[in-house]
């Protein structure tokens, strides 16, 4: 066991539109389990972790873009728990705030190109097939043990709702949810944000995961991408600062904005039925604002004297 344990509160969120539907609505701080091993990232290294340390794996290597917060939780939980880290990052070589972080964390970064990139067991075999002490993590800790990791948030659970939401991009998260409700049962509907465009395909990550029973289970709300992954609107950007402000939880518009937003939009619609709880899970990931200084640097009502 990695000696690291932490049950993320769950908050009310008390905002007029909820009161006035007659819904209960709360959110699940997984952003708080740690500042940089962050979210679900957390929960989709922990096992993958476990399992490098006990085949005796000292160095773990992976992959994602330039802000990326998988990267970022794998350099950290690297330094925390005695790994070697190196990642390869997509595209030209550059300098941004999560890659300093993930320097500061010891991380080795390798640029590589997009056409390279999309072939990892390759890239993997070809730099460290002979380092006995690598260990292959894929891109966002996609796997069954990531999905086994998020397993643990519906456990973690000591009450019911008629509604849990996360945000996806690979589906792993949602898998694993829809895994521990199997394991529960009860009447909890599982519900996934897709943060890409065309993100029907979530569906077939779950069942991969999961099975095709899990991924039957879920509803996908594909309409609030905003273009595509880590596309955002004024409405959107506007949304995000005003939940900020009204709540003192941040959140940010590459994926839980989106979750947020489609949760307020589905009730000002009377998606849900007066009485029902939703749950939302807060996955973290709020470094990727450090670079969204553009879009909330100047905020509308700044008071230039
Ligand atoms: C990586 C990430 C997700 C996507 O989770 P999946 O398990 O890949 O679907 C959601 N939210 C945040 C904040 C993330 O960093």
């Amino acid at each position: 066991m990695l000696p690291f344990d932490f049950h993320s509160p769950v908050e009310p969120l008390d905002f007029p539109l909820f009161k006035e539907k007659g819904i209960k609505v709360a959110i699940k701080r997984d952003d708080m389990i740690h500042p940089f091993i962050s979210g679900n990232k957390w929960r989709k290294l922990k096992y993958v972790l476990q399992t490098a340390a006990s085949l005796g794996k000292e160095h773990l290597v992976s992959f994602g873009g330039a802000w990326s917060n998988h990267l970022l939780a794998m350099a950290c939980a690297g330094a925390k728990f005695g790994f070697r880290t190196t990642a390869f990052v997509r595209g030209e070589a550059i300098s941004n705030p999560n890659l300093s972080l993930c320097s500061l964390f010891g991380m080795q970064l390798r640029f590589v190109s997009r056409a390279a990139y999309k072939d990892k067991t390759l890239l993997f075999d070809q730099h460290y097939r002979r380092d006995e002490q690598a260990y292959f993590v894929d891109e966002g800790g996609c796997s069954l043990e990531g999905a086994r990791g998020c397993m643990e948030i519906f456990d973690e659970l000591t009450q019911s709702y008629d509604h849990i939401f996360c945000a996806c991009g690979t589906g792993t998260t949602l898998a694993g949810l829809s895994m521990a409700k199997a394991a529960h049962g009860g009447p909890t509907q599982l519900h996934g944000v897709p943060v890409l465009a065309g993100g029907t395909f979530i569906k077939d990550a779950v069942a991969s995961l999961s099975g095709t029973a899990c991924a039957d289970a879920i509803i996908l709300h594909t309409d609030y991408h905003f273009g595509g992954y880590a596309k955002t609107d004024p409405a959107l950007n506007t949304f995000v600062k005003t939940f900020a402000a009204q709540t003192g939880i941040l959140i940010e518009p590459v994926y839980t904005g989106k979750l947020c937003y489609a949760v307020f939009d589905l009730a000002a619609r009377d998606y849900f039925q007066p009485g029902q709880s939703i749950l939302l899970i807060h996955t973290g990931g709020l470094t990727g604002l450090l670079g969204m200084h553009e879009q909330f640097g100047l905020p509308q009502n700044a008071n230039v004297l």
